[in-house]
């Protein structure tokens, strides 16, 4: 099975004693691209770091809501430059932990998603608890390309999401008992969704409690597979398919010619 991890966190200390060994067996075992997802200043540059090492690990840069106090526009402009950051993300609003006063999450949205429009580049919201609010605020900014990560609206949101064109992400959390995800993911049509593990976090049943890693990310493809009647191989091939148009993958670089040919 061919997969696209579209939302990986494998900057973050969790990883510290396996990381280049785990990237290494994710591409061994289909895993063919990988996102690697900034929240502030520090995963955004790491993230940066991690894409050098690999020719298929892109990165985002951002400040989550959560760190919303710490906002630094420069820091977005600079990497937002960068050949491998392919987005800004995640960004949103977060009305359920509440880490940054109301005020400052919107403030640092907005600007966000104008400095996304400025670049040209996808935006990966975070909406937790905050689904009309971080819709108006794509919205008013006619925003085209948003992919509303780790999808938890219902289905009523989810049609509002998907007539804009935007996309809805999936995560390990469609395979828990208590997954009210069912109707969305019946919903959606085959070229408006994505697949992504949010490791270390959010982990597929099977695994719950204990790290998550792009490794498990065939198990929500398989969920997905089961739910909308098809095959697990279908879900996967349109979830990457989706992911290389809507981060704009770059082609390989071509390898320098050796010079077999002979000059007449
Ligand atoms: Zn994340």
């Amino acid at each position: 099975m061919k997969l696209f991890e579209t939302h990986a966190h494998l900057d973050l200390p969790d990883f510290d004693s396996d990381r280049e060994s785990l990237i290494n067996k994710c591409f061994q075992q289909g895993i063919e691209y990988i996102i690697n997802i900034g929240f502030n200043k520090e995963t955004s540059y790491n993230s940066l770091e991690l894409t050098k090492k690999h020719l298929h690990i892109f990165s985002t840069v951002g400040y989550h809501p959560h760190d919303a106090t710490d906002f630094d526009a420069e820091v977005v402009k600079k990497l937002a430059r960068e050949k491998k950051v392919l987005a800004i993300g995640e960004i949103g609003l977060d009305f359920f932990r509440n880490l940054s006063p109301y005020p400052v999450q919107r403030e640092v949205f907005a600007n966000q998603i104008r400095l996304a429009m400025e670049y040209d580049l996808p935006i990966v919201v975070h909406d937790r608890n905050a689904h009309q609010e971080c819709f108006n605020f794509l919205k008013q900014d006619n925003v085209k390309n948003a992919v509303f990560h780790c999808f938890s609206g219902d289905i009523i949101f989810a049609q509002q999401v998907l007539d804009e064109g935007w996309m809805i992400s999936f995560t390990g959390s469609v395979t828990y008992p208590n997954s009210n995800l069912d109707d969305v993911i019946r919903l959606v049509p085959m070229d408006q969704f994505m697949i992504e593990t949010d490791c270390p976090y959010l982990s597929p049943q099977s695994n719950r409690g204990k790290r998550n890693s792009p490794l498990f990310l065939h198990l929500i493809a398989e969920k997905i597979a089961q739910i909308k009647e098809i095959t697990p191989n279908q879900v996967a091939e349109q979830s990457f398919a989706n992911a290389h148009k809507f981060f704009r993958i770059p082609p390989d670089p071509v390898k320098p010619a050796h010079h077999k040919k002979r000059k007449h």
